[in-house]
């Protein structure tokens, strides 16, 4: 995870410790290079140049250049940077709303809404004890609600029963009575993908927003895709409106562009990251535990 831009940074930092005593040259000229690092990180621009102007308005100080460790102060100014680019307290599921709690998943297709929905749903029955009903309003392609269905079965966790012909508003309809007569907890939406943002799927989703009234409306994001991830964030955040995002194959991503661009271009926190393709390979995301990985 993060591990090449991680190895970019470590090499930055040993030299700058190494050097002992530091001028105002040797800082810029080790922030120019962790500019070069997230910018090859694939990390949005405005993003970067917030983040360098922040370490460098604390790291050319007479404090720090005159203190016994200067290498090791600006590493740690850079941490704390890195933490607040990636959320800074991090953010949990909200599970507060009388039940049961809505959920919608949305994303682009392929990023892995099927997979997170189940996985979010066996964290919260397996972790928080919910008891968790799940439908699919994905009637475009036949496979999906045979997908989730198959999904929830391995994570003993319940679907809602397909019908067939049914509409995304009919299902969502039927499944919130259902979850509210039944005395279910949570009742979770993933909803149909497309390959691109276009706006028959933006209105799709702000009609079943407008009727689920979700308590969470979380983005699935595929990682791989470095800052396009944030940016098409941004247009569902725009349209639909986001409580959260959802990072996936964060396992396979060396680079970690788009966990450190998204907060920053919509505002809306990371709050979850799969790490795998088995049901279990889900994590909260901890912007500070993400850090210390990153420069360790
Ligand atoms: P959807 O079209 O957005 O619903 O995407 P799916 O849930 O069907 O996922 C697409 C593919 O991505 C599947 O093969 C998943 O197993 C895989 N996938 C989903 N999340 C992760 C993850 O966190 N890590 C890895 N390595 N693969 C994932």
């Amino acid at each position: 995870m993060f591990s090449s831009l991680g190895n970019r940074l470590g090499d930055i930092f040993d030299r700058l410790r190494k050097r002992g005593a530091l001028t105002e040259a040797d800082v810029e000229t080790a922030l120019r290079e962790v500019r070069v690092a997230l910018l090859e990180a694939d990390v949005a621009l405005p993003v970067v140049k917030d983040f360098i102007t922040h370490v460098k308005e604390r790291a050319i100080g007479q404090e720090v250049l005159k203190s016994i460790t200067p290498g090791q102060m600006v590493v740690k100014i850079v941490y704390d940077q890195m933490v607040a680019t990636l959320g800074g307290e991090g953010a949990e599921i909200n599970l507060l709303a009388t039940p049961p709690v809505t959920m919608m998943i949305v994303g682009l297709q392929g990023s892995g809404k099927t997979t997170s929905t189940a996985k979010i749903a066996r964290l919260l029955s397996t972790k928080k004890r919910k008891k968790v009903l799940m439908a699919s309003v994905d009637v475009y392609r036949p496979a999906a609600r045979e997908q989730l269905k198959i999904l929830g079965q391995e994570a003993h966790v319940d679907t809602l029963p397909i019908i067939d012909h049914e509409k995304p508003l009919e299902i969502v309809k039927r499944g919130y009575e259902k979850a509210r007569l039944e005395g279910y907890d949570v009742f979770m939406v993933d909803t149909a993908g497309r390959l691109h943002i276009d706006d028959a799927l933006m209105e799709e989703l702000v009609q079943l927003r407008n009727v689920l009234k979700p308590t969470e409306t979380l983005f699935v994001a595929d990682a791989m895709t470095g800052q396009d991830a944030a940016n098409v964030a941004k247009t569902f955040h725009e349209r639909v409106g986001l409580t959260g995002v959802v990072l996936t194959r964060v396992d396979g991503d060396a680079r970690g562009g788009a966990a450190l661009s998204v907060r920053h271009i919509t505002g809306c926190p990371v709050k979850l990251m799969g790490m795998g393709e088995r049901i279990e390979q889900i994590e909260e995301f901890h912007p500070d535990r993400i850090a210390s990985r990153i420069l360790d």
